[in-house]
């Protein structure tokens, strides 16, 4: 398939979407930022509307809706239950083991009600961090949902982190509070989560009340005055499921979360309840137009910011009806997810390259056993999705019917940046162009933009009401690391580089630190990657550059080969001949490496600094987001 020619989607898929016309609104959004932003925010309540939609007086402390007053609950919860989306389910839960559990938007403000005056008992106050540290379960929403409600904000760390990087962000945020399980199931197994808050207690001097779910029923270690149960904290009449929701200033601070730590040591970022509101809830709303009948499958983890704004956040602010399953995705067998879409009607589906590769693999007879016809888009995020994976989840996954939506976006950034719309024709292994409002550049050095398809950094040129608002105290590396490159332009710096072809769409190449320098032309790892599993017997590859006496760099690619496949001097020829094949001769790997696993973040994204300094010998830097 030549992607540079490839159009979709078909004139049915244009006349479905509500909005037909991406360059009159886009053109309309950059006009007049602030208008369309304002009138993004007029589809939402507010206890009392802004004074001024956008504060940029202390770049780049940029601020929202100043002067307004909201509470993210108001819109994703309080404002559904004065309408008939009350009896309509807000999530829908599958366990590993099979169990189901399903709540409507009514039930659900009664669970997060409940255990938002549970944090109150429990001494919690407006501006408290209070950290999560959870398996995928109906409470571990309610939770998050919770401390939005009562003003305090929550700080969830992935459940799969050790409990030194636990311990770690429980004292960065200063909480007296955790909220997990006993554990979740994962491949048939029960993890044992609350072992590891035990641990991490050791190590935190502000802890003092942990409130554990119960999930798997192993037995756990408790301590009195400081361990409680969920369930008998909700029998007390502390419980009643009725709570106010508190006021906030659209400004406040909604939640602490972490990056992927891909390129380094996570950074601790700041949203709000404003701003955030807007823009995940704007973002979902159009870029999946968003049908009151969707049963919307975002399949990523709370504990990453996918999970954060499009799992939780933006859905439930549409009032859309959200699917969430706990456990692994071939557990007991490859066909889980199809299984599951098909039971529950599942009409979007989003999710990362990694797991559509990893389903990949097992082949397509497992999709085909259900009937998964119920979909009707699909998304894409977390790394550029090469075009073995985009055609298998096109063809394969979406039946040939489903436009991809290959959003490109971060943790800073809150929401989709770069992101197609239904109606966007789509090149596989594009994002496509800018979200309204957003003017995107790829430029050198001196912050200038290049020419067409020419390798650049990617940068924002302009404050959006998503962004987050500093690093958690440290304002200072939050000017550093995203404002310090482009000061004199005032661009966000990303950190990505890119390439925009001659039809204005974005080619996220790989991370500005990865891009590697061979003899003066700049290769991305994502296209050497993408490259290389392209050959049949490739099942993933990361490509990293090592210093080469004549060429500046050499590019050396670590390959994992599919079940089967046997790594040998003849297919490493084969490989390297591919590559250059594909890429031209410049793009010669020096050799190829044979690997049985690739050191990724727990989000799934392969560390390819981790790679680097392995080779190179030298320290390995922070791990504490490595998947062992
Ligand atoms: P850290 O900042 O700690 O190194 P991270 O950048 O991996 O970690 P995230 O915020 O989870 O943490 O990921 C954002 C990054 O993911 C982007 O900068 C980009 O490199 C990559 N990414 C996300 N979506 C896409 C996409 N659709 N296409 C290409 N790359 C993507
Ligand atoms: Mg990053």
């Amino acid at each position: 398939m030549d992607s540079k020619k490839f159009v979709f989607p078909s004139e049915d898929v244009k006349n479905y979407a509500t909005i037909q016309s991406y360059d009159d609104l886009y053109d309309e959004s950059i006009a007049d930022r602030e208008t369309f932003w304002a009138n993004e925010a007029k589809r939402l309540d507010w206890y009392k509307p802004w004074d001024k939609v956008l504060d940029d007086s202390r770049h780049p402390f940029y601020k929202w809706f100043v002067g307004g007053k909201t509470n993210i609950i108001q819109n994703a919860i309080d404002r559904h239950l004065k309408t008939a989306t009350r009896n309509k389910l807000a999530l829908i839960w599958e366990g590993e083991p099979g169990d189901l559990k399903t709540y409507s938007y009514h039930a659900l403000n009664r669970e997060v009600a409940e255990f938002a005056n549970i944090l109150k008992a429990m001494g919690v106050h407006k501006g408290d961090i209070v950290t999560i540290y959870m398996p995928q379960i109906p409470e571990q929403i309610f939770a998050m949902l919770a401390c939005a409600k009562i003003g305090a904000a929550h700080s969830v760390v992935y459940g799969g982190f050790s409990h030194e990087a636990l311990a770690e962000r429980i004292n960065a945020a200063n909480s007296r509070v955790v909220i997990t399980a006993d554990g979740g199931f994962r491949r048939g197994k029960a993890t044992k989560l609350k072992d590891i808050v035990n641990k991490a207690m050791e190590l935190s001097p502000t802890m003092e009340v942990c409130i554990t779910v119960k999930r798997t029923g192993e037995e756990v270690y408790m301590e009195n005055d400081r361990d409680y149960w969920y369930h008998d904290l909700k029998a007390l009449p502390i419980a009643s499921h009725k709570c106010a929701t508190e006021e906030m200033d659209a400004e406040d601070m909604l939640f602490l979360l972490y990056t992927s730590g891909s390129t380094g040591k996570p950074k601790g970022l700041v949203h709000t309840h404003g701003g955030y509101s807007v823009y995940t809830s704007a973002t979902h709303r159009m870029v999946f137009d968003i049908k009151p009948e969707d049963r919307w499958w975002c399949a990523a983890d709370p504990g990453w910011i996918t999970g954060h704004s499009y799992m939780v956040y933006g859905p439930l602010i549409n009032g859309s009806t959200i699917f969430m399953y706990e456990g692994a995705p071939n557990h007991p067998y490859p066909d889980r997810w199809w299984r599951m879409i098909d039971k529950y009607g599942i009409t979007v589906l989003y999710t990362s390259p990694t797991a559509i590769r990893g389903l990949m693999r097992y082949g397509e007879s497992w999709v085909n056993r259900h009937d998964i016809s119920s979909l009707r888009l699909l998304g894409s995020v977390g790394e550029p999705i090469n075009p073995e994976a985009w055609r298998w989840y096109h063809e394969v996954v979406g039946n040939k019917q489903c436009p991809i939506m290959d959003t490109w976006w971060q943790t800073e950034t809150g929401g989709f940046v770069i992101t197609p719309l239904p109606i966007t024709p789509l090149k596989p292994g594009s994002a496509t162009k800018p979200f309204f409002g957003h003017e995107i550049g790829v430029v050198d050095e001196q912050g200038k933009d290049v020419a067409a398809n020419d390798v650049g950094a990617l940068v924002i040129k302009n404050p959006w009401p998503g962004m987050a608002r500093t690093i958690m105290g440290d304002d200072e590396r939050y000017n550093e690391t995203y404002w310090s490159k482009f000061e004199k332009q005032k661009y966000y710096h990303a950190g990505d580089s890119a390439r925009k072809d001659e039809d204005g769409y974005y080619w996220i190449i790989g991370r500005s630190d990865d891009v590697i320098k061979v003899s003066g032309y700049r290769l991305g790892t994502a296209e050497i990657e993408s490259a290389a599993v392209s050959h049949p017997d490739v099942a993933e590859a990361a490509a990293i550059p090592l210093p080469h006496e004549l060429k500046g760099s050499g590019i050396h690619v670590y390959v994992i080969l599919k079940a089967g496949k046997e790594g040998n001097k003849e297919l490493a020829k084969e490989l390297l001949d591919h590559v250059a094949k594909v890429m031209g001769p410049i793009a010669r790997p020096e050799e190829i490496i044979f690997a049985d696993s690739l050191p990724k973040t727990r989000s799934g994204k392969i560390m390819r600094r981790v790679l680097k300094a392995r080779a190179l010998g030298e320290d390995e830097g922070d791990l504490s987001t490595l998947d062992d």
